[in-house]
């Protein structure tokens, strides 16, 4: 529904949910209040809205999004069968929403609203992807800052293409969004895969908050699944560093064997040792399994994907009143 060059574009703003009741309605209202703004300044259309997805919260989330929807015009809702995670609730959103332009945020607004506005500007500019960047994580704690930052360089060890400092904080056009569509992929990992689509990106930067209410629905298990999905998704470079460490290790086994011949050959000073026999069987067998278990990831993920289940289920929709 692409509207002529000079109507702003309709903008749909994003909003996966699990268990947010406590922020949702503080939301709900600053993303109504931001909307109307970017109205009234003609950066956006008339029925640009929001859509907030439900990620199969256990708490009143939905209700809460039944009331917005019933209460607004602006607001949207899907709700899906239950949790699929952060990744495919976001997708699902991205998939479904109808505005020309989709910006997708969380719910807990750690990310500056204020940001969108120059969003929109870089795509009037010529962007088809606007990637939000935190320029500080100064509020975040010791641990997750080192964790995360380390994690963005280990991506870029494995060649994995991302933008440092990036989460899931962007614009996509329409254009973008289709091609998204193509990509049919079980595990997921959208920061890497808007780096696959091309067109033109820009990058806003801004200093990320604190949770408006409530607490992180990203536990450790979740951060880590999330961790290693960045890098088997994208990257096979873990199974050729397996390659040259086997060589490695060939090498100087190679080369132990040498020196073992040379002293009991030319020096004769050999004691027959426990720790030389036994060690290296250690050694060896914690590589081998390590090796074995990289790869095994990479067939698990092989039999995922070739299982091509639906990545999210819809169980209700919210659509424009009136339709
Ligand atoms: N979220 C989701 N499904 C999940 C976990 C989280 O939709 O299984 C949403 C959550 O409601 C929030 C966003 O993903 O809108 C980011 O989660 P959170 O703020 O808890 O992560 P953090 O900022 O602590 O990394
Ligand atoms: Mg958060």
């Amino acid at each position: 529904m692409q509207q002529g060059s000079r109507s702003p574009p309709m903008l749909s703003i994003v909003v996966p949910c699990y268990n947010e009741e406590e922020v949702l309605p503080e939301a709900a209202q600053r993303l109504d209040a931001l909307l109307q703004r970017m109205i009234d300044a003609e950066m956006i259309g008339s029925k640009s809205h929001v859509v907030f997805v439900d990620d199969g919260s256990s708490d009143a989330t939905w209700r809460i999004i039944e009331e917005l929807y019933q209460r607004s015009t602006r607001v949207r809702g899907v709700k899906l069968s239950r949790n699929q995670g952060h990744q495919h609730a976001l997708l699902a959103g991205l998939l479904t929403a109808s505005g020309d332009i989709v910006v997708s945020i969380d719910a807990d607004l750690q990310d500056d609203l204020e940001v969108m506005k120059e969003m929109v500007h870089a795509h009037a500019a010529g962007a088809d992807i606007v990637l939000g960047v935190r320029e500080s994580r100064a509020i975040d704690t010791p641990f997750k800052r080192i964790t995360a930052e380390a994690y963005y360089h280990l991506l870029r060890l494995m060649r994995v293409e991302v933008v440092f400092n990036h989460a899931d904080y962007r614009l996509l056009s329409r254009t973008a969004i289709e091609a998204l569509r193509g990509y049919q992929e079980t595990n997921l990992f959208l920061r890497g895969l808007v780096m696959q689509l091309g067109f033109r990106i820009a990058i806003v930067n801004y200093t990320r908050k604190r949770r408006v209410a409530g607490h992180s629905k990203y536990p450790l298990g979740k951060m880590l699944t999330l961790a290693l999905e960045g890098v088997t998704a994208f990257s096979t470079m873990p199974l050729r560093y397996i390659a040259f460490l086997g060589f490695a290790i060939s090498l100087i086994s190679f080369l132990l064997g040498a020196w073992a011949l040379v002293s009991a050959l030319v020096f004769d000073d050999t004691v027959p040792g426990w720790a030389s026999t036994v060690i290296p069987i250690y050694l060896i067998c914690g590589v081998q399994m390590i090796c074995l278990g990289i790869i095994g990831e990479y067939i698990g993920k092989i039999y995922l994907e070739t299982k091509r289940r639906p990545r999210f289920i819809i169980e209700t929709t919210l659509r424009e009143k009136g339709h």
